[in-house]
Parts: C-alpha cells; structure tokens; sequence
C-alpha cells in the first residue's frame, strides 16, 4: 500500500482493501486450484506408496524441465531408471548438488525455465530476515498449488473460503501515523477484517479486543506473535471468547511457541492449527490433530541433513525440493531451517514424512566481546509473566540493547531477572540496556524479530 492509501478516508481503504482482496481471490482459486484442492483432498489419506508415485511422477517432470530449459541446471543427469518410486526418488535426488541460498541469490535469472513464455510468469521477493530481497519467479499454478496446501489443512477444519474471517498478517491496511482505531479494514469480498500488526499498543489493543469479540468470523489466521500479543491482551481483559464460537485458528510465517499456542487458544477458545510454508514454493506442512507436522507430500520432499539421531527420530537441516513451481526449479535446496523427523509413521495415520517440530527462527545471533555466537535467545523471556513482548538488539559486540514491553507487574524484580537471564548466557562483560516501550517495532514483512544483531547476523 502506497503513500496514496494512506491519503483516504477509512471507508475509501475499505474498497481499496476489497479490490485487492478481489484480486487475490481471483489470482489463488482458479479452476486450477479447485482441481488440485479435489485431488489432493483425495490423496491426503492415501498409503504412503501412492504418495512415492505422485512424488516420482512429479518430480520426474520437475526434471526434465530443469534439464531442458533452466540454464543452472543443464548438466543434470538424467533421472534415475528404478522401478521403486522410492529408490528412484533417492538414487535422483543424489545425482543433484545441494543448492545453497547464496548460489540462488546471486544468479536467479539462471534459474528460470525458458519453456514458460514469460508473460506467464509472475515475480514475487522473499527471503526473510536477513533483509537481502531473493527474487523467485512463479505460475498461476504453483499459486494455486500452494493454496490447496493451505486450504486442504482449513476444510479440514470445517472451513470454507466463504467463511468469514480474521487475519492478523502483514500487511499494512492502517496508516503508521494514525493514532486512533480502527486499527483494521475490511475486505468485503473475502468476509475479511484484516487487523494492523503495527499499532499493537497495550492502549489499542482494547479496541482490537472490541472489535474481535464483537465479529462473527469464523475462523482467524495470523502471525503466531501477532496473535500471541492480542490473546494475551484478551485474557487480561477476561474476555475471551466462547468455546467453539470460532472453527479455528491458523498460524504461519513464524515458528509458534508452545506458549504462544497456549495463549491463543485459551483466548479464542479454539486449537490452533499451524502450517509451515517458504516464500519460494518449496516447501509445505501442515499440522495434524496430533500436533505434529506433516509434509505436503504431493507439494514438496524434505530431505534432512542428519546432525543428530535416536531410535525413534533424526534432526537437522532440511534440503527442499519443491515440485509445485517449474518456473523456477530449487532442486534440494538449503533453505536455512531445520527438524526433527518421526522415523515411524505418525500414530494420526496419515502418511508420509511427520516432524515433531521445525525450527524456522531463521534468527541473529548475539556476539559477545569475546567473540562467541549466541543464539536462540527467545529462551531469556519465556518464563517472565511480566512481559508482554521483548526484543534483543546489537550493533556492536561490546553491548546489546533490550526492548521491553511490560506487563502489569512488571517492576525492578522482573529487570533484574531478565539481566540475570542476559548475564547466564552471555556473560558479564558484554554492557546490558534495558529499555522499556510501548511497542517493538516489526520489520517491513510485518513480521516480528525476538533478536535483531548486525554483529551476528548469519548470512544464509
Ligand atoms: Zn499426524
């Protein structure tokens, strides 16, 4: 949305918010993806021998259009003659160098097949938190592909894309500067109320609460931090909603928590049912009644680099391979996020590949003065009731800076303790601020970072 938007009246958004929804709706379910949707649906309960055949069969054009037509990818062997679809998978796939980000980044254009004429081709950036923008390149059908993962998760769930809904993504339908709600717009075609992410205050979210318990949706789907900030704001308000008003909860884009989903649950009165996706086509999971996540085989394979392994699972970083998006071909790409895989089938009986969790915080790290990489360091806040949100920022490896929006009963104890928790893990010589604020800033994405280092910033 354009400096233009902003100019508008609120009711001039709202049309300009239902065209683009228009638009959308237009661009994602097509013939294509109703086909997709019916055949998938189909094949979501089917043994896994079937799901080997759909993934041979699909990779093997992925293939031959990557060996005929992708400039990056002409010297690949020819695929594998096996008979299994399994050890045909395997035997090919080991045949192709593991493609990593970097090589991706600096030479897209290699990566385009020449046999989609390129007035069919769209152009989207993605790439996450390093801020580097990585272009990748997509049809109609890999759009719609995609949302047949999304959408065969949700009719799961009783959902229909009718319904109306809540979402709590990034983009910007608020002006920054308006101080005032309402703080969301709607989308009148997709029964959408599309709610701001950035004006999140303790002050405003009391109209989000307003308007989310006055609304009839059906189900709701956001970022985990989002809707993280806005439960907890409901239940302190001790007003959440009615068991079963709402169908359910969808979070992506973020790895969620299991504090988060505890939040959010109790505050909807619903389950959260999660889905692990990529900017780039490349990979899909979705969640079972389980809680586990199960790859969108007929989407995507998963190969996982094994750094750590038991009877029962194996862990590591994953190699994708996307088999929705020809335009572009990642053949067992390095996506930079990790796993841990079941080793035995998942006891929901769907099957194919499950994981127990992914681990998708493609975070910073925090160097110390010393030298040292710390990272995973959401841990710090985790336990603290008395925060509401925290963030964890860098410029130089001498000091870290730390964000803090608290919560009511937030008081010297609770910053002594959060210095504490800084102190255990990177030690007593790096300098410690702490600041308390109203709000920490999201990125441009919308999305929200627990730790922001330009000293330790991995480039993936
Ligand atoms: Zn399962």
């Amino acid at each position: 949305m354009n400096r233009l938007y902003d100019a508008l009246p609120v009711l001039a958004q709202n049309l300009a918010c239902t065209w683009e929804g228009y638009r959308r709706g237009r661009a994602r379910y097509t013939k294509h993806f109703h086909r997709t949707l019916r055949n998938w649906t189909e094949s979501l309960h089917a043994p896994i021998e079937q799901l080997h055949e759909i993934q041979w069969t699909r990779l093997q054009h992925l293939i031959e259009v990557a060996r005929t037509s992708v400039p990056y990818y002409q010297d690949l062997a020819p695929v594998s003659k096996a008979t299994d679809p399994i050890q045909a998978i395997r035997q090919t796939l080991d045949t192709i160098q593991p493609l990593e980000k970097m090589t991706y980044r600096n030479a897209a254009e290699q990566f385009v097949s020449s046999h989609i004429p390129r007035s069919r081709l769209q152009k989207n950036f993605t790439g996450g938190t390093t801020g580097t923008a990585l272009p990748i390149f997509y049809t109609a059908e890999s759009l719609a592909e995609e949302y047949a993962t999304v959408w065969r998760l949700r009719m799961e769930q009783q959902c229909r894309i009718l319904d109306s809904n809540l979402t709590f993504n990034g983009q910007s339908v608020v002006p920054f500067s308006q101080s005032d709600a309402p703080f969301w717009r709607h989308n009148a075609y997709g029964r959408q109320t599309l709610f701001s992410v950035y004006h999140m205050t303790p002050r405003n979210l009391e109209r989000y609460i307003e308007a989310i318990t006055r609304s009839r949706a059906k189900y709701v789907q956001g970022y985990p931090s989002a809707l993280h900030l806005v439960a907890r704001a409901m239940i302190e308000a001790g007003r959440t909603l009615p068991k079963g008003s709402l169908k359910a909860v969808f979070t992506s884009s973020e790895s969620l928590l299991a504090f988060q989903r505890e939040t959010i649950e109790k505050a909807f009165g619903t389950r959260v049912w999660d889905r692990y996706g990529s900017g780039e086509f490349s990979v899909s999971m979705t969640e079972c009644e389980l809680g586990n996540l199960h790859v969108d085989m007929e989407f995507c394979i998963v190969e996982v680099e094994i750094e750590e392994e038991t009877e029962l699972f194996e862990r590591g970083s994953f190699m994708v391979t996307g088999l929705s998006n020809s335009a572009t071909p990642l053949l067992r790409y390095r996506i930079g996020d990790s796993g841990t895989r079941l080793k035995k089938p998942c006891p929901c009986g769907r099957a194919g590949d499950v994981f127990l969790d992914v681990d998708g915080r493609n975070e910073d790290f925090i160097m110390t003065p010393d030298g040292r990489l710390i990272g995973r360091l959401d841990h710090i806040f985790k336990k603290q009731v008395d925060i509401l949100e925290a963030q964890i920022r860098q410029d130089s490896k001498e000091a870290v800076e730390i964000l803090i929006v608290p919560d009511e009963g937030y008081n010297e104890t609770s910053e002594a303790n959060v210095t504490k928790e800084v102190r255990r893990r990177l030690g007593n010589e790096i300098h410690v601020d702490i600041r308390t604020v109203e709000l920490i800033p999201r990125e441009r994405n919308g999305k929200f970072r627990a730790v922001k280092s330009t000293v330790g910033r991995m480039e993936t």
